[in-house]
């Protein structure tokens, strides 16, 4: 690389949610900084999710707690940023005998481990949402933790914002091919010399540092994801819905011995919902849409083609727990993120100065702003 660069402080890579918090992070510490996005605007994981602020999901301890501190500086940066970041809470609905004695069991082991939660009985259910079906219903776990954003309104809304209160540049159509600190090198050959550039590239594990990731045990994740047209202004779901399938999703309901039972039956009964990791969720955003989904299949079997099975197999079993005036589907895609095999997300740091942020999994909407305030902390 030349040494015709121009000299920037704070680089850096990619412009999805774990980029923008990383931003933000450093310019409130006050360092100047140019985000680097290869789209005219953010088109990974980060717009195509459900928009999920989920603490409850995640494990005991250190992921919970920085979930927690990302719910508040979400809805710190909603309002100054001027997006709606909604608290409203979520309620998983147990339809089965096994499922309602994993959320039994959830109460008092969560209740130990921090997670604030509340057993609901049907007719509580009904007053928080209209939309649990009722025949069957056992019961719920409220939390009231969780946010509702619509990811596509926070990732437009949040770089203008960063741009008018701190001066961030963004640099959009920018593909960053070579990084050899303190030089970066774009597509088209324009270079920048940066005191610290941090890559938050997503599910890309080619362009950059490919020795990394391939050495970094990671994984690819595909979900296929409906959205409903707006449904009436007077009907609103409230709360966030999950399933029982769910409970088989995420960790925080591993600490349950009953949680076993659940899995098996599901296995038994259902097989083909284990075949392509479906468990099912719905979301309402403030267009009135309602987001569902999802499904997930790793590496090898992602294939470029959505599975018209799967959003049958999802809108089925989503049709049991919820119901919604108007079912028409008006938009249907997938998204992929990187997870890591066994960690909650991937750093590295394979040059001075040079942090590779990245691999949240199904969880970067809801870890990116707690996971950047603590990487800044160390590095200031
Ligand atoms: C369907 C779906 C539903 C989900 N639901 C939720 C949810 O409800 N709640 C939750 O917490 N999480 C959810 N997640 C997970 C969450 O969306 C991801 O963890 C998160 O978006 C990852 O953010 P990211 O910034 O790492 O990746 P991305 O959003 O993919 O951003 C990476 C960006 O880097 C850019 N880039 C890559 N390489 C370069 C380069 N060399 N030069 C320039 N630019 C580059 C890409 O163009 C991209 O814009 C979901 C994910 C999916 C797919």
């Amino acid at each position: 690389m030349s040494s015709n660069a121009q000299h920037i402080d704070t680089a850096v890579i990619g412009a999805g949610i774990v980029g923008l918090a990383h931003a933000w992070e450093a310019a409130r510490l006050g360092h100047s900084v140019t985000v680097f996005e290869r789209s005219p605007r953010a088109q990974g994981a980060s717009v195509r999710n459900f928009g999920m602020i989920w603490p409850i999901g995640q494990s005991p301890g250190a992921a919970y707690q920085t979930a927690l501190r990302s719910r508040e500086r979400w809805l710190e940066l909603s309002s100054a940023a001027g997006f709606s970041a909604r608290e409203c809470g979520s309620i998983h609905l147990a339809y089965r005998p096994d499922e309602w004695a994993v959320l039994q069991e959830f109460l008092t082991r969560g209740s130990d481990l921090g997670y604030e939660c509340q057993l609901l009985a049907p007719a509580e259910i009904a007053r928080k949402t209209p939309a649990a079906n009722p025949q069957g219903l056992l019961g719920g776990l409220w939390s009231p933790t969780e946010l509702c954003v619509d990811p596509r309104q926070a990732l437009a809304q949040i770089p203008r914002w960063l741009h008018e209160r701190y001066g961030v540049s963004f640099q959009f159509n920018t593909v960053i091919r070579h990084v050899e600190a303190p030089l970066l090198e774009a597509g088209d050959g324009r270079q920048w010399s940066a005191k610290r550039i941090v890559v938050c590239s997503g599910s890309d594990f080619e362009t950059l540092f490919p020795d990394i990731f391939a050495r970094a045990e990671l994984k690819r994740c595909k979900l296929q994801m409906l959205r409903t047209v707006s449904q009436p202004a007077d009907w609103k779901m409230g709360p966030h819905l999950a399933s029982g399938l769910t409970l088989r999703h995420y960790k925080n309901f591993e600490v349950c011995e009953s949680l076993a039972a659940l899995k098996r039956r599901v296995r038994d009964e259902t097989p083909e919902l284990d075949r392509y990791g479906i468990h099912v969720m719905a979301a309402q955003n403030e267009l009135g849409e309602v987001v569902l989904g999802d499904s997930h299949e790793y590496d090898a079997t992602i294939e470029p083609f959505d599975k018209a099975e799967i959003d049958e197999l999802m809108l089925v079993h989503l049709r049991k727990l919820i119901q919604i005036p108007d079912w028409t589907i008006a938009a249907r895609w997938h998204g992929i993120y990187a997870k890591h095999a066994d960690r909650t997300f991937l750093e590295a740091e394979p040059q001075p100065q040079v942090h590779v942020m990245t691999a949240t999994g199904g969880a970067g909407m809801t870890l990116s702003f707690g996971l950047a305030e603590a990487a800044w902390q160390e590095w200031k």
